[in-house]
């Protein structure tokens, strides 16, 4: 179990020193935009675009130490859905994942059949088409 916390330490660090340099990024472009007239609507894109990457990464920190949380209360690699041992192959290259592969997939399966019936008015023709 060392080497999947290792690799949790590892992603968390990876994660903290990248919203370190995209901040540092993000502050030098504001600062040399401002008064440019054309530039601000795409600086209002980057900051949106910027927010949601935190956000997302964010999530990724909290599931990384949630993980970090299991392993050190003993209950990392078990899933939370079913209760079943996750495989260790899994848990390697996915060691923030609270769920085994068959949970996995149905939840996706469900997402993908909620998703298609709001779709439903339209198109339904199955494909990816109308996908942005
Ligand atoms: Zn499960």
């Amino acid at each position: 179990m060392e080497e999947i916390k290792d690799k949790l330490l590892e992603m968390q660090k990876t994660i903290l020193n990248d919203l370190e340099s995209d901040r540092d990024k993000s502050k030098t472009a504001i600062s040399g935009d401002i008064g440019d007239d054309i530039d601000h609507a795409n600086e209002d894109r980057n900051r949106e675009l910027y927010q949601l990457l935190c956000e997302r990464d964010q999530v990724k920190l909290e599931q990384i130490h949630h993980a970090l949380d299991a392993i050190d209360a003993n209950t990392y690699g078990v899933c939370e859905d079913c209760g079943e041992k996750i495989g260790k192959k899994r848990l390697i290259a996915l060691p923030f994942t609270k769920l085994c592969v068959d949970c996995k997939n149905e939840e996706e399966r469900t997402k993908g059949i909620s998703r298609a019936t709001s779709d439903l008015s339209s198109s339904f023709s199955g494909s990816d088409t109308g996908e942005l």
